[in-house]
C-alpha cells in the first residue's frame, strides 16, 4: 500500500448502471465534502452490457479519486465487491454502497460518526422499503427469519444489505474469507468486531432495473442457508426417525388387526401413499446433500474469485 493512499475508500459494484454512475458519483462527492478525510472510490464494473465501463472511465479522467476495477465478465455482485475490497486502498476504513443510489450516499457521513467513536462496523438499516412489492418485502422478512433460527451464533441483522462501513481490520479480516460461495451478510456478521447500526430510509431505485428476480431471490436464499448452516441435512435424519416411527406404530396396528379380524387382502392405496411419501422425502434429502456437495465441489477447484481484465488505481497515472 502505497504512502499517500487515502483514509477512506468508497466501493462500488455495478452491473448496467451507465445511467445513474454519474448521478451517483455527484451525489457521493456532494456527501463526502464536508467528511474531512481523504478518500477514493473504486469502481468495480462487472461485466456490464451497456457502456458502464466507458461512463467509469470519463469520471476517472475527470476526478483522479476514482479507480476503475473492470471484471473480465459478470461475476454477480458479491464476487464484484469482492473485487472492491481486494482493491480497495483506504488505509482506515471503507464503506460499501450500491451504484444505483437506493443506498444514499448522504448516510455515509453518519456511518463515518459511529465508525469515530470506535465502532469497527457502521452498518446502514432500513427503515422502510420505498418502491417495492409486498411481496418482496414479505419474502425478504421470511427468509431474515429462517436466517435467524439456522444461523447459529452469528446472527444477522434484518432489513440489512451490504451498505456498510467497515474499518482497515474489520477489511482484513473479511478478505481472509476466500470461499467461491460468498454469502456477504453472512460473511459480513462472521467477522464479528464491534458493530453498531445506523438507520436511514432506503429509496426507491433511481434509474435502470433490479437485476432480481424471484428465482434469483430463491437462489441466493439457497446460498445464504447452504453456505452458512448445516441444518438443512438434519432434516433428513428427523425426516427418517419420523417415518419409522410411523410405520413402526402402523405394522403394530396391522399385527394386532391381522390376529383379531384375519387379513382381508385390502391396503394397496396406503401402500403405495407409503412408498410414494418415503421416495419423495428421500430425493429431498438427496438433493439437500447435492446443494452441499456442489459446494464442496466448487471449492475444491480452488479457482480465483474473479479475473480482471482492467485496474487503474486512483490519484493520477
Ligand atoms: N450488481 C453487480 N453485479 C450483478 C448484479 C448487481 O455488481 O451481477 C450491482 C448493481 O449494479 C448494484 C448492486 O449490485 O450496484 C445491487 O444490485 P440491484 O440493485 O440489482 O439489487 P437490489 O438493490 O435489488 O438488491
Ligand atoms: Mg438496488
Amino acid at each position: 500500500m502505497s504512502a499517500n493512499a487515502p483514509a477512506l475508500s468508497i466501493v462500488v459494484p455495478a452491473y448496467n448502471e451507465q445511467e445513474v454512475l454519474p448521478e451517483f458519483h455527484r451525489r457521493l462527492a456532494g456527501a463526502l465534502a464536508e467528511v474531512g478525510l481523504s478518500w477514493e472510490v473504486c469502481y468495480v464494473n462487472d461485466g456490464s452490457r451497456d457502456t458502464t465501463l466507458q461512463v467509469m472511465l470519463g469520471l476517472q479522467a475527470q476526478d483522479s479519486r476514482v479507480a476503475v476495477v473492470n471484471l473480465s465478465r459478470n461475476f454477480g455482485k458479491e464476487i464484484a465487491l469482492t473485487a472492491g475490497l481486494d482493491h480497495a486502498r483506504g488505509s482506515e476504513a471503507v464503506v460499501v454502497i450500491d451504484a444505483d443510489l437506493q443506498d444514499p450516499p448522504e448516510v455515509i457521513p453518519q456511518l463515518i460518526a459511529a465508525w469515530r467513536q470506535g465502532f469497527d462496523v457502521a452498518y446502514a438499516q432500513r427503515n422502510t422499503r420505498q418502491g417495492e412489492s409486498w411481496a418482496k418485502k414479505l419474502t425478504a422478512a421470511a427468509f431474515y427469519r429462517v436466517m435467524q433460527h439456522v444461523g447459529g451464533k452469528v446472527d444477522l441483522p434484518p432489513d440489512t444489505g451490504d451498505f456498510r462501513l467497515l474499518s482497515r481490520r474489520a477489511v482484513d479480516a473479511l478478505l481472509q474469507l476466500r470461499e467461491q460461495h460468498r454469502f456477504m451478510k453472512g460473511l459480513f456478521a462472521w467477522i464479528g468486531f464491534p458493530a453498531i447500526a445506523v438507520r436511514y430510509d432506503r429509496a426507491p431505485r433511481a434509474a435502470g432495473t433490479t437485476k432480481w428476480n424471484y428465482w434469483k431471490l430463491w437462489n441466493f436464499s439457497l446460498e445464504g442457508i447452504t453456505s452458512f448452516t448445516g441444518a438443512p441435512l438434519k432434516v433428513g435424519t428427523y425426516a427418517g426417525l419420523l417415518t419409522a416411527l410411523g410405520a413402526l406404530v402402523y405394522l403394530a396396528q396391522l399385527i394386532v388387526r391381522t390376529v383379531l379380524f384375519g387379513n382381508p387382502v385390502a391396503g394397496y392405496p396406503s401402500l403405495l401413499a407409503a412408498v410414494l411419501f418415503l421416495g419423495g422425502v428421500q430425493m429431498m434429502m438427496l438433493g439437500i446433500i447435492g446443494e452441499y456437495l456442489g459446494r464442496v465441489f466448487n471449492e475444491t477447484k480452488g479457482r480465483p474469485l474473479y479475473l480482471i481484465e482492467r485496474h487503474i488505481p486512483s490519484g493520477g497515472r
